[in-house]
């Protein structure tokens, strides 16, 4: 057995077979072929072999050509190593012993070889780690024709290993067969994490290395609670896991009740519970647990995961099925929010960006592709017709954005006027709080809005300089960092001064922990992932506003983020003395 520690980004366990999706995002098929087969395979690693070899010939004849002999030379040590006897047999003899597949045996050998080099203390040995592995990559793209593995025709149900999931890949997973999935990099928010929660599927990232070790087909256990990939796990781990799940389900069962339930502390405190969404599939799932609207439908995926861009029809379709599935109860359209990290066709450009999450993203795109913004706000405000919808602009950093993005709406109301097309011209508009300066400037932005939402994903990021998908760096990225808790406290203290509604959609919202907290703050709206939204009335129900306050005075005082959610892990249980924070499930 062994464990791997990556980030949890989409709670839930499951045990089931590997799936693994190299760093090219072909497929590694399963390692086992049936005895008679083992000729077959041996023919493909040697067609392999020679097809590359071949490759590298030629690649060393172009480069000698255009850049000079000591170019090519580079290439000939490619080829020494494809050719080294020693490899070769031992390529051979995993392959024949174990009965693998070409791509296995090429897996195993190469990744051996490329430990030992990458562990060797002699930084020119080291250095030829990149060599094998390259090698490795090439002869794996030889034998699986280098397709990508398209991650919605999957048999049966597995746990999608990879390097990396773009959110694209993501959104067209078999939603019934990817039943986890763990990749080598991405951080604590980024989108694919993001898509994870909406799909409901348990999902760690940010693991580190991970592919080398496991084989398709090899048995994992994936806990998106406690962001662990265990490989074969033994018995007293899975017996372990078998009674979590038994207290899960007993959980589950009690959180249904309230599904009929408002959100009211016990001393009347009515608290709006809404959730965030990705997909209008997910609306009525959202409505029958209860949920008081939608507080974030993020838009931009409806650009993710197709081949061409929404039409308005698209648009329009999308937006009246989310509003119908919770009428009366209202649905915020959050404006396009594509950027580099969400890599849509339309942001391609930005993928050259050197600090994409500073670029030209979300409302800076928008206003920079009016018709595509246009086209959105035409159908938003078509839809509005028919349902409760708001429309909320996001990551705005100065009021002239602002201004502007109300000044293209105004534009398009003005055509639907002139065509005689109904919307709803008392539409509420408001505004994404994630950007530090709109938190500083929120005195003034306040008047020109009619809401506003917090988005603490980017606002953390923003504030502490912490890139939300680099793992490197994500022990940094805390929603209880003090420094976040006050610009939190400050916005909801400036919204509520001048009566206009405020509402926290970033994930940290859906974590229990951070309830009592935010009531505290005077947070009466928040938006949360589906998958919590009963879980957070349990907590609303569970506590008095006195308690709620008290929680926020101390938890202010507080010097450092481990100390704010050490303490408020304390504050849970003693309210909710059923529920298992953090950390400790397996007590
Ligand atoms: C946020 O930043 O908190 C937010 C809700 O928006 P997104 O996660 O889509 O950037
Ligand atoms: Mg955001």
């Amino acid at each position: 057995m062994q464990i791997f520690q990556g980030i949890a980004v989409s709670p839930g366990f499951f045990v089931g077979e590997a799936f693994i999706l190299d760093n090219e995002g072909s497929h590694i098929p399963r390692h086992f072929v049936r005895a008679r087969a083992t000729d077959d395979e041996l023919k493909r690693l040697e067609a392999s072999f020679q097809a590359v070899a071949e490759q590298i010939q030629q690649n060393q004849k172009d480069i000698s050509a255009e850049l000079g002999p000591e170019y090519g030379a580079i290439f000939a040590a490619h080829l020494q190593m494809l050719r080294d006897p020693k490899l070769n047999v031992e390529l051979r003899e995993i392959l024949l012993e174990r009965n693998l597949t070409a791509e296995s045996a090429v897996k195993r050998i190469f990744g051996k070889y490329a430990v030992a080099f990458e562990q060797h203390k002699n930084r020119y040995f080291k250095e030829r780690a990149h060599d094998v592995r390259d090698l490795e990559r090439q002869l794996l793209n030889d034998l699986s024709g280098a397709n990508r593995y398209d991650l919605a025709n999957l048999k049966s149900p597995v746990i999608v290993l990879a390097h990396t999931l773009s959110p694209s890949e993501t959104v067209r997973m078999d939603r019934g067969n990817v039943r986890g999935f763990a990749t080598e990099i991405g951080g604590q928010s980024d989108h694919t994490a993001i898509v994870a929660e909406a799909l409901e599927i348990p999902a760690v990232v940010g693991i580190g290395r991970l592919l080398a070790n496991i084989a398709s087909g090899d048995k994992i256990l994936i806990d998106g609670d406690r962001g662990l990939v265990i490989h074969e796990p033994d018995l007293a781990t899975l017996t372990r896991y078998d009674r979590e799940s038994s207290f899960r389900d007993a959980q589950q069962q009690r959180l249904l009740q309230l599904r009929s339930e408002v959100a009211k502390t016990r001393d009347g405190t009515r608290i709006n519970v809404m959730a965030n969404i990705e997909f209008p599939d997910e609306a009525e799932s959202c409505r029958e647990r209860g949920a008081d609207g939608i507080g974030l439908y993020r838009t931009e995926f409806l650009y993710l995961g197709t081949d061409r861009d929404p039409t308005e029809e698209d648009h329009f379709q999308a937006y009246i099925k989310v509003a119908s599935a919770l009428d009366p109860r209202p649905v915020v359209i959050r404006t396009l929010d594509l950027g580099a990290d969400k890599m849509g066709r339309i942001a391609r450009h930005a993928e050259h960006e050197r600090n994409p999450f500073l670029g030209v993203r979300s409302i800076r795109l928008s206003l920079r592709n009016l018709s595509l913004f246009r086209t959105q706000l035409r159908a938003a405000l078509r839809a509005s017709a028919l349902g409760n919808l708001r429309i909320m602009f996001p990551m705005i950093s100065t009021l002239d954005e602002l201004r502007q993005a109300r000044l293209v709406l105004h534009e398009v109301m003005e055509d639907l006027d002139d065509q005689g097309i109904p919307f709803n011209r008392e539409l509420k508009v408001g505004m994404m709080v994630e950007v530090p300066s709109a938190v500083v400037m929120l005195d003034r932005f306040i008047d020109e809005v009619e809401f506003i939402s917090i988005g603490t994903n980017d606002l953390i990021q923003y504030a502490l300089a912490v890139d939300r998908s680099n793992p490197e760096v994500s022990e940094l990225y805390r929603a209880s960092d003090p420094s976040v808790l006050r610009l939190i406290d400050q916005a909801i203290n400036v919204a509520s001064s001048r009566n206009v509604p405020a509402n926290v959609c970033g994930q940290m919202c859906g974590n229990p922990l951070f309830t009592m907290l935010l009531i505290g703050m005077g947070l009466r709206s928040m938006s949360v992932r589906p998958g919590s939204l009963l879980q957070i009335k349990e907590v609303c129900r569970s506590v008095t506003l006195e308690q709620c306050v008290a929680v926020k005075e101390n938890a202010m005082r507080m010097d450092s983020a481990r100390e704010v959610e050490r303490y408020l892990r304390m504050e849970l249980r003693r309210a909710i003395p059923s529920i298992k924070a953090g950390d400790e499930y397996m007590d």
